[in-house]
């Protein structure tokens, strides 16, 4: 796993919970909507409700008489967690998770929410686009907790981790209460032991014959854990319902993206329509590429340099736009690609090109951005640095290029230059 994919932080993503509990070890991890976290949960033999997903009202009423349940939820499918206290942008409509008895309401709902942005406490302020909506039969929990099991450093493994205060933030109890959290770090060798959801079941309340029904799913979760190369199963929540059956009403799973060789059919599941399209353009040429908020675009070699980079912008009164490592073997393909990704973003108000050609050398950097310009055109201030192997090739093709390109010195230099030439 590369720097560069450590230092993503996918506010829309993973709870801040998570995030900090496994020791801030950020990955790029592919994100399941809550229905295809279900179709993954039942193969496993987890409790989960019944379910249909539409993607237009008019598919409502089919479902919900299908369903044929005396009262139904109605959930906006987003990444983002925190749906149920969000609020609908266009319409001020709050609610992402609404309850109802009737088909006809089930269309009513299904109205408000799709085509809008649900904005949560896990998305951007401009919301996310709701595309599909579930309706499931609902179920009435008499207790909802929290169950989670992911992947934590400080352990070296898998750890699980529950407390009685589910349903509501885990962020907040974690804050507030830090001792209703309960973990169980599991040795990866042996598999989770039984005495350990035991001592779970028991933190959480079950009583009686529920609490063998309650490990049985904690067994299966941490059998879909370990079988579909998850990073994080996080169920909020894990709820008892008055009539006593246990239910993983809200799941939230991520995956290992070294593991998508063989874990294609998950894989194949990834919903591109909530990632930044830049990411997933950057993905498909095999650069590293994160998106940041910022408007200087950096294009840089190596996660070291692009990081001592953002620093020297940020020195120097700049914000980067981006992280882009075009890696140590890009051809002048990729090169061009990169550029293409930063220079279409409206964002982006100077570029900076800082590379130190070893292996990757400086003749290929200077054709792939020139190539670039040539077929897109060069419209804001470009600063070049370039050090190393064959740099007065390189130099020699950016200045015979006719473009209008900024050289620069060293690292500082160029810094410098593109906070000026972006001011001016
Ligand atoms: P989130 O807000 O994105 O985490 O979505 P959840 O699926 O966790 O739903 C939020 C809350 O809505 C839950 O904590 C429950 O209190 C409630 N809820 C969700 N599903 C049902 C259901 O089937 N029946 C009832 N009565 N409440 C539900
Ligand atoms: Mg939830």
């Amino acid at each position: 796993m590369s720097l560069l994919n450590r230092a993503r932080i996918p506010i829309t993503q993973t709870s801040a919970f998570l995030r900090f509990s496994a020791g801030q070890q950020q990955v790029r991890h592919l994100n399941l909507h809550e229905y295809q976290s279900k179709m993954l949960m039942d193969k496993y033999g987890v409790n989960t409700q019944k379910w249909r997903v539409i993607s237009n009202a008019s598919e409502a009423q089919k479902a919900a008489k299908e369903l044929n349940a005396k009262e139904l939820v109605i959930k906006a499918q987003v990444h983002a967690g925190g749906r149920g206290k969000g609020t609908f942008i266009e319409t001020g409509f709050k609610g992402g998770v609404q309850l109802c008895t009737t088909p006809q309401e089930a269309e009513r709902l299904s109205a408000e929410m799709l085509g809008k942005h649900l904005v949560t406490k896990q998305t951007t302020k401009d919301g996310t686009l709701v595309q599909k909506v579930m309706i499931a039969e609902s179920v009435d929990p008499s207790r909802e907790l929290y169950f989670a099991i992911l992947m934590d450093r400080a352990s070296g493994g898998p750890v699980l981790v529950a407390s009685p205060k589910g349903g509501v933030d885990i962020e907040a109890v974690a804050e507030e209460t830090p001792e209703l959290i309960f973990k169980e770090p599991i040795d990866i060798m042996k598999g989770v032991q039984p005495e350990q959801t035991l001592r779970l079941a028991k933190k959480l309340g079950f009583t009686g014959d529920k609490v063998a029904v309650a490990q049985k799913q904690m067994e299966n979760l941490y059998e879909l854990f370990i079988k579909s190369d998850a990073t994080q199963v996080e169920v909020n929540p894990f709820a008892e319902t008055t009539n006593g059956e246990i239910y993983a009403m809200d799941a939230k799973i991520n995956f290992d993206d070294n593991a998508s060789f063989r874990q294609k059919q998950i894989f194949d599941m990834r919903d591109v329509a909530e990632e930044d399209p830049r990411e997933v353009a950057a993905s498909k040429f095999g650069l590293n590429y994160i998106g940041m908020d910022g408007n200087i675009g950096c294009l840089v070699n190596g996660a070291g340099l692009a990081m001592a980079t953002m620093d020297i912008i940020k020195l120097h009164k700049g914000t980067p736009a981006n992280f882009l490592d075009v890696g140590g073997g890009a051809t002048a393909d990729q090169v061009r690609e990169a550029f293409k990704i930063i220079t279409t973003d409206p964002q982006v108000k100077a570029i900076l090109v800082n590379i130190f050609g070893g292996i990757m050398k400086c003749d290929i950097i200077a054709q792939g951005v020139v190539s670039a310009c040539q077929q897109i055109g060069l419209k804001i201030p470009l600063v070049v640095r370039l050090a190393g192997t064959n740099v007065e090739i390189g130099q020699k093709i950016l200045k015979d290029s006719g473009f209008n390109i900024i050289t620069a010195v060293d690292l500082d230099d160029a810094a410098i230059k593109a906070v000026a030439a972006m001011n001016k």
